[in-house]
């Protein structure tokens, strides 16, 4: 263990500790390129992930690799930046500093933008037996259970246990749930017949469950009626102001009176704000964010600040504080990253505004929806936009290359190639195991 203190290069200039290289994190390490700081990131991982493209990699769409990209590389020509692959396990107010994988830090300012975590809404039984997806592991853990069950289907006599390790439960009907459901969905008609000779789609089902009335509840009510439309005709049976009771690694039970049989529960029904232990229970809010000023300032300290998922900016326009999507973490950081000056230089400050650019949603082949203020986009005209947004924002030449390619492949292919099971996953055991055990 060793001390990173005060005694770097750049001593002389404030110590800007930022805890995650996120949407939120990277966009203000941007932003303070110019600033008399020194800025330390720290990340309990060495890249950054493009979170929207997740469940491309859960279902062997695309590659893991294209949608991480290492942090040091995005930072190379900036010289007052540097970056430390650490777990922050503890924050300190009272001294500055954290406590971390490897050893204490000191701060003079610190950003929390440690994003969110999934929330299995305190049901343990679930969370054991439930597949989450918020990183690139999980995302991972997602692939290999779905491929390691259709092989098990193809040779079990058990027709309970067939029909259940084909049985596919997502639970939320948010943009990830619509997505993921619309790509097993696409996956039964495509390609399952072509590759897994033997089982029928007749015996592959996927089923939608969410707590609201509609799907996609922050989008316009024409999105949520084009995603039940199209999913309903891909074979999705959508279960709507439904929620889930109980899973057991078998049975799940929902409160609309049904139960499903099932080896694959995929859960994309909510997050809750991660952070390291140490802020106090008053400043954590709804949702396990922190309560934060219009400058994105803790509530009660003059130098800790929260951007992106974890922040809770509560105003009367943001009652429940801003959504939680990349842009606003994204543009959050870039004003922090004003702020901040301004507060070293001594200059008044000025409130965030978020600026809402629209949504998308991809429901699968060549079909997604699009609000952008007035304006509803779908069909072909929204999955195009829904690919150029997402190609665009890719971090990287080569992940924005990789990913077109691939996309272009299994288009014209009707296929993909990236159905691998590298890293067997136990679900009792919840390890994984580079062999096939
Ligand atoms: C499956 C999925 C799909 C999504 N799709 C979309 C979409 O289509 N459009 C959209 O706008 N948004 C989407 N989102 C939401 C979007 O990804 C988040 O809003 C955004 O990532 C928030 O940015 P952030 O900087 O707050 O946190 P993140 O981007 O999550 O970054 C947090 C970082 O903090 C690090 N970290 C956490 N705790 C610690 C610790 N204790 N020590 C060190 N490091 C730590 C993590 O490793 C991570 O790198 C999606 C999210 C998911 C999970």
């Amino acid at each position: 263990m060793f001390t990173i203190s005060q005694d770097s290069k750049y001593s002389s200039k404030p110590r800007v500790v930022i805890i995650g290289g996120g949407f939120g994190g990277l966009s203000l390490a941007k932003a303070l390129k110019k600033a008399p700081v020194e800025v330390l990131m720290l990340d309990k991982h060495n890249y950054h992930t493009f979170q929207p493209l997740l469940y491309q990699v859960a279902i062997g769409a695309i590659a893991a690799d294209s949608i991480a990209f290492p942090i040091r590389r995005i930072f190379t020509k900036y010289a007052n930046f540097s970056f430390n692959m650490a777990e922050v396990e503890k924050i300190n107010p009272e001294n500055n500093t954290l406590t971390t994988t490897i050893g204490e830090i000191c701060y003079d300012y610190l950003v929390i933008a440690t994003g969110s975590d999934t929330n299995f809404l305190g049901k343990t039984e679930i969370e054991h037996f439930a597949m989450p997806m918020k990183n690139i592991p999980e995302a991972l853990n997602i692939r290999s259970l779905v491929m390691q069950n259709l092989e098990t289907a193809l040779v079990t006599a058990d027709m309970r246990e067939k029909f259940a390790l084909m049985t596919f439960v997502v639970v939320g009907g948010g943009p990830t749930g619509v997505e993921l459901s619309g790509a097993l969905a696409e996956m039964r008609h495509m390609i399952l017949e072509k590759d897994y000779h033997g089982l029928s789609k007749y015996d592959l089902r996927v089923y939608l469950v969410e707590g609201k009335d509609r799907l996609l509840g922050t989008m316009s009510p024409q999105a949520s009626e084009k995603a039940k439309e199209v999913l309903t005709k891909g074979g999705v049976t959508i279960y709507n102001s439904a929620h889930v009771e109980s899973y057991d690694g078998f049975y799940l039970t929902i409160d609309n009176g049904k139960t499903i049989k099932t080896r694959n529960v995929l859960w994309a029904a909510g997050v809750k704000g991660e952070m390291p232990e140490g802020m106090p229970a008053e400043v954590v809010g709804k949702g396990n964010r922190l309560y934060v000023d219009e400058i994105n300032r803790v509530k009660g300290y003059n130098n800790i600040f929260a951007i992106g998922d974890v922040a809770g900016m509560i105003t009367p326009e943001t009652p429940n504080g801003h959504p939680g999507v990349a842009p606003a973490a994204i543009q959050q950081g870039e004003h922090l990253g004003e702020n901040l000056v301004h507060l070293i230089k001594g200059e008044p400050t000025t409130p965030f505004k978020y600026h809402d650019k629209g949504s998308l949603a991809t429901i699968g082949r060549n079909q997604a929806v699009a609000d952008l203020g007035k304006i509803h986009l779908s069909g072909f005209l929204g999955w195009l936009l829904w690919g150029v947004v997402h190609l665009m924002s890719l971090a990287g030449f080569s992940n924005k290359g990789i990913v077109f390619f691939s996309w272009a492949i299994n288009y014209f292919t009707k296929n993909s190639d990236n159905r691998l099971v590298v890293r067997y996953f136990n679900i009792e055991t919840r390890e994984t195991a580079s062999d096939s055990k």
